[in-house]
């Protein structure tokens, strides 16, 4: 994994919009174990295919502790992104790459957002820059990714838990930039930007 921080907003490339996982493409029901509960929220695959349609690459990150905690496997984590996949297809929709760190928070490790190495990794080996790339999440340390890497950063609450979301925007944390009430809405602020 690639060990820096870089804030090289200019870094060139493929442009990416990365999207978090549990509440942002399918509903975060906490430790999801199970292929068969997942959902995709409104909006998501249209607004997926849009992205791709208009030469976006779509990276979705996902933070997975319920494996260093034993609740699931990594094979587990891999069928559920299987399952997504399938669900997208059938409207014509896809996510490029997968992301997840397994670790626990105390772990320290380089992956665990707010921390970089997903990201890094996922510029290395598809090509992709940070110029009118964004990311969309429902939470705000994908947030703070997107200030790190000075991406266009767009937060999209989960529906009914607006309240918990904000609660996490303590003062010394950087706010989005435009703030969306589903998927589509932040495509569509992402496509009027680019
Ligand atoms: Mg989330
Ligand atoms: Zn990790």
């Amino acid at each position: 994994m690639p060990s820096l921080v870089g804030s090289d907003s200019t870094r060139p490339g493929r442009r990416v919009v990365y999207v978090d996982r549990d509440g942002t493409i399918n509903p975060d029901f906490h430790y999801l174990s199970d292929p068969d509960r997942v959902e995709i929220l409104e909006g998501v695959t249209a607004g997926i295919r849009a992205l791709r349609e208009r030469g976006f690459v779509v990276v979705c990150t996902t933070n997975q502790s319920g494996i260093a905690r034993g609740l699931y496997t990594a094979a587990t984590v891999e069928a559920i992104h299987e399952r997504i996949q399938r669900r997208l297809a059938s409207g014509a929709a896809q996510i490029d790459r997968f992301y997840f760190c397994p670790h626990r928070p105390e772990e320290g490790c380089p992956c665990r957002k707010p921390r970089l190495g997903m990201f890094l990794a996922a510029e290395q080996e598809l090509g992709l820059g940070r110029k009118g790339s964004a990311i969309i999440g429902d939470r705000w340390l994908d947030i703070s990714v997107g200030q790190q890497l000075g991406l266009l950063r767009i937060l999209v609450p989960e529906r009914g838990r607006e309240n918990e979301t904000w609660a996490e925007f303590s003062s010394d944390r950087p706010r989005p930039e435009f703030v969306a009430p589903d998927f589509l809405a932040a495509v569509r602020h992402v496509l009027e930007r680019a």
